[in-house]
């Protein structure tokens, strides 16, 4: 079997244009849908991913009001600029780029973010919403809800599937596992101490790995005509690259493609929803506002 690929980059670019023109309509009416980023340090990394997040906003008809930190910057420093965010009524949504420098205490941080603006959806009240029947909260966190949007987009049935979840971090595993619960699906966790873990992926309907571990997951683990969504981004040596480097999920994709019915490819999978549901969320909070 060749599973049918599911094309991340693709989706992903739907909805931006969706987001784009949801935006332009708010615009028409005299609201400017703004994203505020705080990036504090230097992480290279961090960085680069503030500069797609504003790129994205802008071609998304989203305004993005940028503020930077050094590395020293204090805790109330930050503290107080984010305060200062969530009171500006021309911001709709606040991101905090992750993580912040070690002296800063991340959670305080975070919940100074008000739950009308706290567009990555990592408030625990927005979580707790998701673990709750009949409550939605105010956003979805980004890359779990990519993942149910690409279910939704590539056709695959959530309700009553048996979906399996490699991991239960508080950003991926555990938000998705929540909210494939919500679509009525029958979810195992899976996490470190679990025991048979390559039956309990075998009998995944849906598979979804977030692990962070490079080709885990291999094809005698997966039941013939699952979805695959790999969220894993891992870095692995590779000499016939010019960096030397090559990014893989935590699937073994050439090999799992064959048993799969469906799958997401990494580069190229959840990676692009993750800003894509950030705009979407943008839209949202401007759209409430
Ligand atoms: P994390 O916080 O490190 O959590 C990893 C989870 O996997 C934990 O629950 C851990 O179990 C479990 N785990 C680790 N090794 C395991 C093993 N050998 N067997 C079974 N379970 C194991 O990671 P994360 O932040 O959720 O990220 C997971 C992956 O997704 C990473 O590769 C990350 O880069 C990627 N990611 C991608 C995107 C995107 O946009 N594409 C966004 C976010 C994350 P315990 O709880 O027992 O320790």
């Amino acid at each position: 079997m060749t599973a049918k690929l599911i094309d991340g980059k693709a989706i992903a670019q739907d909805i931006r244009n969706e987001v784009k023109e949801g935006a332009a309509k708010l615009r028409e009416k005299g609201i400017v849908p703004g994203l505020a980023t705080v990036l504090v340090g230097s992480d290279p990394a961090s960085h680069k991913y503030v500069a797609m997040k504003r790129k994205a906003c802008a071609e998304a008809n989203i305004e993005s009001f940028h503020h930077e930190l050094g590395e020293d910057a204090t805790q109330a420093e930050v503290l107080e600029l984010v305060q200062g965010l969530g009171a500006d009524p021309k911001v709709h949504g606040i991101l905090v780029q992750l993580p912040l420098p070690n002296h800063i205490d991340e959670e305080t941080i975070l919940n100074a973010v008000p739950l009308s603006k706290d567009v990555d959806g990592f408030h625990p009240l927005n979580i707790g919403a998701l673990a709750m029947k009949g409550r939605e909260g105010d956003f979805i966190p980004c890359t779990p809800n990519g993942c149910i949007e690409l279910l939704d987009r590539s056709g695959t049935t959530i309700e009553g599937a048996n979906a399996v979840v490699l991991g239960r971090s508080n950003i991926v595993g555990m938000p998705v596992a929540l909210l494939l619960v919500k679509r009525n699906a029958t979810v195992t966790i899976c996490h470190s101490r679990t025991k048979d873990l390559a039956d309990v992926v075998r009998s995944a309907d849906i598979l979804i790995a977030a692990i962070g571990r490079a080709h885990f997951v291999s094809a005698d683990m997966i039941k013939p005509g699952a979805t695959v969504i790999d969220v894993g981004t891992n870095m692995i040596d590779d000499a016939t690259r010019k960096s030397g480097r090559r990014l893989v999920g935590d699937v073994d994709f050439a090999a799992a493609k064959e048993v799969a019915g469906a799958i997401t490819p990494v580069p190229g999978g959840v990676g692009p929803m993750t800003i894509a549901m950030l705009l979407q969320n943008t839209l949202r909070g401007a759209e409430r506002a």
